[in-house]
């Protein structure tokens, strides 16, 4: 159906995907072109419209959802279900703000597809069914840090027995005042650049995102530095864990006896409990088998933390935008993100406890129904079929990891001692370089002017690299493995 529609749009997208993985210099060119530069003044037939977009413009994209050998970023891709749960979401234009339950059954379809993913994700529905649809990891992190900026602050202001304890009611700095504090903090081991961003958006400050990992290892956490750091009575602090680092596909933690010391440190010190699983957090959909051990371990105990950010443009394989967010606390984000004395909205507060409005827990008011296409994918793939999309990933990434193992002219990273720790190790990401150094500074470049593949250029350790982030829906390991290996010897012999 995917391939039909495609079809249909463009005689540049014969799918599955055959043109090149990017687009090459002279469709971009002719798509440059062909823009507009001023606004005409009484517009274009319809079918002019749409011959312009499918003949100039879309020659002109990449191919990072319809091929499955676009490994750049994580872009995932748009599983059948999907793409045409968001067209119909398009098409009757439903705008997801106050839940009204005669008025349209959208926002239980959300909460429903909330539901879904707690069981995709095994978490258990009662404590987790609670949160809401983002745009993507980057706003989920945001609710996250937003949340825990308000319940430390609470928790500070509460014990010094102030009566300002609201950071969403009286602001940052009063509530700072109030409980004697000079800022908050952020305690994390390689966070994704987005958490950074968000600390600075909500007066965090960048800064204040504190590396607390071990000697040995930039990802994992120094327990003892943790505490020390936690101990600090100057400021308020949000523990982040990184489960699934973005440059090497790895956990920040090992296994669930260490997310629980974590969370025990938590509580001590009133501190918040963050999780970025924006595609880390999918590795709980594996089942026991040994093949997925060391994945599985990584992300056990998420259900012992406070808020949870994952993405559905991603490992899900559903249109951007799209992310979700999950917390235990049902009333927090309320008192961050409420339309408070807003008279036309006075509805808005829903008419049903159980499921809030979404304007009033997150941070658009009018919004899409974002999570049709997260509901049409798990219907139809359901449990096993996204494990089994899942396994196909992580088979074919530690097949090429096995195979730059070997290769004289690569080196896998980080820097493994055995082949099979090396793959035991692997979730969805490549991470290598070639020991060349002439051509490990343009690899990535050379790799992507095949356009048979794309890769994205990344550094270990200060030294370049490059990153295979394998994510789409239409894997099939023997196909891409025999096509990345292929690129990859040629390009090693240039
Ligand atoms: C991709 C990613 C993000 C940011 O997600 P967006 O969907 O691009 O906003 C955050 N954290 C991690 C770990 C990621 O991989």
């Amino acid at each position: 159906m995917q391939d039909q529609f495609l079809q249909g749009l463009s005689k540049a997208a014969q799918g599955p995907w055959e043109s090149g993985v990017l687009p090459t210099a002279n469709n971009l060119a002719r798509a440059r072109a062909s823009l507009p530069t001023a606004l005409s003044n009484h517009g274009a037939e319809v079918e002019t419209v749409k011959r312009h977009i499918t003949e100039d413009l879309v020659p002109a994209f990449n191919g990072g959802s319809i091929s499955s050998n676009y490994y750049g970023f994580i872009t995932g891709g748009v599983t059948p279900a999907a793409l045409f749960a968001d067209n119909v979401v398009s098409a009757y234009d439903q705008n997801v703000q106050v839940h009204l339950s005669s008025h349209s059954i959208a926002t239980e379809v959300e909460f429903n597809a909330l539901g879904l993913l707690t069981d995709l994700l095994r978490l258990d529905r009662p404590t987790w069914q609670n949160g809401t649809f983002t745009t993507g990891a980057t706003a989920s992190n945001l609710l996250g840090l937003a949340c825990g900026r308000e319940f430390v602050l609470r928790k500070a202001a509460e014990k010094k027995g102030s009566t300002i304890q609201s950071v969403g009611e009286n602001g940052l700095f009063e509530a700072l005042q109030a409980s004697g504090l000079s800022g908050v903090q952020v305690l994390t081991t390689l966070p994704h650049s987005s958490l950074v961003k968000t600390a600075s958006i909500l007066g965090i400050g960048r800064a204040n995102v504190r590396n607390t990992c071990r000697r040995d290892d930039p990802l994992r956490f120094d327990l003892e530095q943790l505490e020390k750091e936690l101990a600090k009575g100057d400021k308020a602090s949000i523990v982040a864990i990184s489960c699934g680092e973005v440059n090497t596909g790895r956990f920040a933690t090992a296994n669930g006896d260490e997310v629980r010391s974590i969370r025990e440190l938590c509580d001590k010190y009133s501190a918040w409990l963050h999780v970025d699983g924006a595609f880390g957090i999918f590795g709980r959909a594996l089942d026991d088998s040994s093949e997925f051990q060391t994945i599985k371990k990584g992300c056990e105990g998420m259900e012992l933390v406070d808020s949870i950010t994952g993405d559905g443009h991603k490992l899900l394989n559903v249109p951007y935008d799209c992310g979700f967010f999950f917390c235990r606390h049902p009333d927090l984000a309320v008192h961050v993100f409420q339309n408070a004395n807003a008279a036309y909205l006075t509805v808005a507060s829903s008419d049903s406890p159980t499921i809030p409005s979404p304007l009033n827990i997150g941070i658009e008011n009018s919004r899409r129904f974002r999570a049709l296409p997260v509901y049409a994918s798990l219907l139809s793939y359901g449990r096993v079929g996204y494990r089994d999309m899942l396994q196909r990933q992580i088979r074919l990434t530690r097949m090429i990891y096995g195979w730059i193992f070997d290769h004289p002219a690569y080196t896998a990273l980080p820097a493994a001692t055995s082949k099979e720790r090396l793959q035991d190790q692997a979730f969805i990401i490549v991470l290598f370089r070639a020991n060349d150094e002439a051509l490990n500074r343009d690899l990535a470049k050379k790799i992507n002017e095949t356009s048979q593949m794309f890769v994205s250029g990344s550094s270990w350790q200060g030294v370049p690299a490059c990153r295979i982030a394998i994510s789409n829906w239409r894997v099939d390991e023997d196909r891409d493995f025999a096509l990345v290996t292929g690129v990859l010897a040629k390009v090693s012999q240039c």
